[in-house]
């Protein structure tokens, strides 16, 4: 695409009007004269994503999440996206159906009113995070591919800068341990859920087989500031990078005390949601996860992302375990963030899409206009 054209495709998000031309490849793009009469079209599927090792935080063991997947159509073009609810949104297959029942995205006849439709989803009810993001991303998908772009071109952002991605070890027996840490060969950073008792005990077991960088997620679960602190120092002997949500997120002024004292970065996680909530954890973490689940989607995380940087935060990008739909998606905005954390496709053997792929351990995008997916399973 010349950069002529680019501009043109890239204002239409703004809202300006279709005069077509834009598309590439073989990608349909709509005349103006179908345009005029075709409307988005939205339909779901609950889905149950089957994990391959019991998955253990410091706030429970599970084997399955909850997902529901979308299909938003516009003239024959399909766009996916994905709702996922682990137990602590409390969000669930009923709650995300009710939620896309009432949708009403037949009244839409032009996909690039991004903002305007997104706005709409927003105020259709409180809460509704995962659910909200299952249409956003489906949105994105849909004005990707009628643009014949990726997201990451859409928004500038260069395909080489995409980070590493970490591979999650939840909490096991060191022989358990032990053998993850092998499955997790191909990546370069591991994220370690510590939390629940047996934390240096998880570091040395890995340690004795990895000297791989660690990131560290504790899912609140310490109580005391000054073991928090303590471990801090510790774990920045150990080669780890960062500490995310090490103690309840209602724990502020002792978050706000460990993070002006501790050697590594404290990365709020549970404590931070939305794009408002930015604001007030300012001086309190180092830096921010962003997930789509929790903010409702690529609209609200690109902007997170900008606020965090402007504001001199550090930006990870976080995922629930998810099918390559949600994962690809969060993928798009991953040159922007200084760590990612998008493994949640790895960790279950169910997946129903094909999309980004990780290689050495990077994140590592692709030109497939939209979020860069293609169904490996026909789910609509
Ligand atoms: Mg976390």
């Amino acid at each position: 695409m010349k950069k002529r054209e680019f501009v043109k495709c890239t204002a239409l998000l703004a809202g300006a009007v279709v005069t077509g031309g834009c598309a590439e490849g073989s990608m349909k793009r709509p005349s103006q004269k179908t345009r005029r009469g075709a409307k988005l079209k939205l339909r779901y599927v609950p889905y149950e994503l089957q994990l391959r090792h019991v998955f253990t935080l410091a706030s429970g063991s599970r084997t399955t999440t909850p997902v529901v997947l979308t299909e938003l159509e516009y003239d024959g073009v399909k766009g996916y996206g994905e709702a996922s609810m682990p137990p602590y949104l409390g969000e669930s297959h009923e709650t995300v159906l009710r939620f896309l029942s009432q949708v009403k995205m037949e009244q839409f006849s032009d996909p690039f009113l991004i903002e305007d439709i997104v706005s709409y989803i927003d105020d259709a009810a409180p809460g509704n995070y995962a659910a909200k993001a299952s249409v956003d991303i489906a949105l994105h998908d849909l004005a990707g591919k009628l643009l014949g772009q990726p997201w990451f071109r859409i928004w500038g952002l260069d395909p080489a800068k995409t980070p590493y991605t970490s591979f999650t070890i939840g909490i096991d027996t060191p022989e358990v341990v032990r053998q993850k840490v092998g499955e997790a060969e191909p990546y370069k950073v591991l994220k370690v859920k510590l939390g629940l008792g047996n934390d240096k005990e998880m570091i040395e077991t890995i340690r004795t087989v990895s000297d791989k960088p660690i990131c560290v997620d504790v899912n609140q679960g310490w109580k005391d500031r000054s073991y928090a602190l303590d471990m801090a120092h510790w774990l920045n002997e150990n080669n780890v990078i960062f500490l995310e949500q090490p103690m309840p997120k209602t724990m502020t002024d002792d978050i706000a005390w460990l993070t002006q004292n501790s050697p590594l970065p404290v990365i709020a996680d549970e404590a931070i949601q939305t794009f408002a909530d930015i604001l007030s954890i300012r001086g309190i973490y180092s830096g921010i996860n962003i997930k789509l689940m929790k903010c409702g989607g690529m609209n609200a995380a690109y902007k997170m992302a900008q606020l965090a940087r402007t504001m001199g935060m550090k930006v990870m990008i976080g995922c629930m375990t998810e099918t390559s739909c949600a994962i690809s998606a969060a993928a798009q905005l991953s040159p922007l963030v200084h760590w990612a954390d998008l493994d949640g496709n790895l960790l279950i053997s169910n997946d129903v899409y094909k999309g980004v792929t990780v290689v050495d351990g990077k994140i590592t995008l692709n030109e497939s206009p939209g979020i860069g997916i293609k169904e490996s399973v026909k789910m609509f």
